[in-house]
């Protein structure tokens, strides 16, 4: 705004009054009789520029003043206020939220803000409850051994084979709990190697199977049985990872169905291969279902408890199927027990 003013005053200070003269002069041209009055007319014209350029000036400059005061306080208003949100959100408080504003530039960064604020709000709510799960899994394995340890030192239980087997049990438990963990972690974080090539699931599942039926013996009312199309397509996936998840599946299906049939199943659609791992056993109730991928959930903590179940299988095997390019579900068959399906991509040349 100064330079403009500056430029202004300059420019019609110069030219004004040359053009002034410019007409004086074609004005005597046409026989006018100014001569005796061009000093009083060229005096009069110059304190009339100066007063309109003084009130122009001074008008003009209050205007446009006015209008940058308002202006930069309409934007510095909204900035201070981010300020003061972002140091509270720094100081721990991870519910503060910049308000939208008028201005599309900052109402963008508030955007922008926001979504970071919301994100780091609920990894910081996933880190405490890891934390209070963790405690809670911890806790519950380390009690028992201190009671039984205590109850061995001072006699109160009795120093038998049976006593130090349920010892080891335990211990055994918190070790796979630690192990799970472990894996979970590095899972999320993305540091768990995952080597994809072209995988025959037919014959990986065939191995897997194979395995498992060494567990049922003749007189065991539940029966493991594979049943697959002549020719499955092949897959892009680490052929450890599947093992590792049909394992978890299987366990499961086994440890959760105490009389009936576990079937496993492989079905295609245009870009993936999906293997179904149904069972009859006791199914999980509808409302769980959301749940039953979370880390530590269980249906019924105490008695998979004793059965060896930590919570953390169901999670790792989603992270390792989405690792490979697939998806995990479960569908439940009211009363008929469950079927979880994992999906890995077709090999392209097939
Ligand atoms: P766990 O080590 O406890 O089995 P998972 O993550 O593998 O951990 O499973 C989580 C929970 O899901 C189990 O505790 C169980 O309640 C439920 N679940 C898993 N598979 C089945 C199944 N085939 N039938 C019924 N419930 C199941």
């Amino acid at each position: 705004m100064g330079v403009a003013i500056l430029a202004l005053a300059g420019v019609s200070r110069l030219s004004t009054p040359r053009y002034f003269v410019v007409t004086l002069k074609q004005l005597e041209g046409r026989n006018f009789r100014i001569q005796q009055m061009r000093g009083q007319l060229m005096e009069g014209f110059e304190e009339a520029w100066a007063r309109g350029m003084l009130w122009s000036i001074v008008l003009g400059g209050a205007a446009a003043g006015g209008i940058s005061f308002i202006l930069s306080r309409r934007i510095v208003r909204p900035l201070t206020q981010m300020r003061s949100i972002t140091q509270e959100f720094a100081a721990g408080d991870l519910s503060a939220r910049v308000p939208a504003s008028d201005i599309a530039e900052l109402d963008a960064l508030s955007h922008s803000f926001n979504r970071m604020a919301r994100d780091l709000e609920s990894v910081e709510q996933q880190r405490r409850d890891l934390v209070s799960d963790l405690t809670h899994e911890l806790r519950t394995p380390l009690t028992i051994v201190r009671g039984y340890l205590e109850g061995l030192s001072d006699g109160t239980v009795p120093n038998t084979p049976e006593m130090y087997g349920r010892l080891i049990r335990e211990t055994t438990r918190l070790q796979r709990l630690v192990d799970d963990l472990q894996e979970l972690s590095k899972l999320e974080a993305s540091h768990l190697p995952i080597h994809l090539q072209t995988v025959d699931l037919a014959l990986l599942l065939q191995q897997v199977v194979h395995r498992f039926s060494g567990q049922i013996d003749d007189d065991d009312p539940r029966t493991l049985e594979l049943s697959l199309s002549d020719k499955l397509p092949s897959v892009v996936a680490d052929p450890a990872r599947i093992e590792q998840v049909l394992v978890n599946l299987l366990s499961n299906a086994l440890r959760y169905t105490s009389a009936g049939q576990i079937k496993i199943t492989a079905t295609r659609s245009s870009t993936h291969l999906w293997v179904n791992v149904a069972d009859t056993g006791m199914g999980i109730a509808p409302d769980d279902l959301p749940r039953v991928f979370e880390r530590f959930w269980r249906a019924d903590p105490s008695r998979n408890r004793d059965s060896g179940g930590t919570g953390i299988g169901l999670a790792i095997c989603k992270r390792l199927v989405e690792l490979q390019g697939g998806s995990i579900q479960v569908e439940i068959q009211l009363g008929e027990g469950s079927t979880f399906r994992f999906s890995l991509p077709l090999a392209l040349d097939k």
